[in-house]
């Protein structure tokens, strides 16, 4: 089924209800300072993918203790580097990648981080999910970035059908209203990652069942026979 637009507006708006911000909650991301400055943040996502947030974050605390600009990677060994950024996925690929970025931002862009989506995607090591991210962080050019956790909720919610994350991402930001468009990724991946899991998902928890073609399509076996997880309790106030 397709959502109209007036539905896809009132998914949003439970997303919004439900879940916190980042900079709302107490967001491990955040307060470990993972968005702090542009080199923070560019790096950080560089290293994210495919890899849980909680070994990004070791990897960068031990890291930006070391080095704050492009230039303080380039000045690295890739051994030293390496051994800084262990704790993530493809962390040999990724040190050469990441001294490939730092050299290219340099090079092309006299050391500050570009500001176009064709000018970060070209990039070593960035793609469509980090461009996404450094857009909505960097450039208030909001883009709803999307990862496994946003791609699955979204396809079992039906408010897209897509079958990979670049088609997501596309679909999603032409669907998504302007105004839910930076925290979209926001909501998403925690309701991903928290109730609309891999696996079974946790339907019975779920404020979104009205609106999910998953669950109108599974009612009979999944409707309460979930268990019933925490929802985040999300602040009362807002910044
Ligand atoms: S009802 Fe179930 S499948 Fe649908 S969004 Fe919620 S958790 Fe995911």
């Amino acid at each position: 089924m397709m959502h109209d637009q007036a539905t896809i507006t009132r998914v949003y708006e439970v997303l919004k209800d439900t879940y916190p911000t980042f900079d709302e909650g107490d967001d491990e991301w955040m307060t470990s300072g993972m968005s702090d400055t542009p080199f923070r943040v560019i790096v950080a996502t560089a290293l994210s993918t495919v890899t849980h947030s909680k070994r990004v974050i070791r990897a960068c605390t031990a890291l930006f203790a070391e080095v704050s600009t492009f230039e303080g990677i380039l000045a690295l060994t890739d051994d030293e580097l390496r051994e800084l950024i262990r704790p993530v996925a493809h962390y040999n690929m990724k040190t050469l990648s990441l001294k490939k970025m730092s050299q290219q931002i340099m090079d092309r862009h006299d050391g500050q981080i570009p500001n176009t989506h064709d000018e970060l995607m070209a990039l070593a090591g960035i793609g469509r999910k980090c461009t996404d991210i450094v857009m909505t962080t960097l450039f208030d050019e909001s883009s709803v970035a999307v990862d496994t956790h946003v791609h699955r909720a979204v396809n079992r919610l039906g408010i897209v059908h897509t079958t990979t994350h670049v088609a997501t991402a596309d679909a999603l930001n032409r669907i998504t209203p302007f105004e839910y468009k930076r925290h979209a990724h926001e909501w998403l991946i925690q309701h991903g990652g928290k109730v609309c899991v891999a696996g079974t998902p946790k339907c019975g928890a779920c404020p979104l069942t009205d609106y999910c073609d998953y669950f109108q399509k599974t009612r009979q076996s999944v409707h309460g026979a979930t268990a019933q997880p925490e929802l985040p309790t999300k602040p009362r106030t807002k910044k």
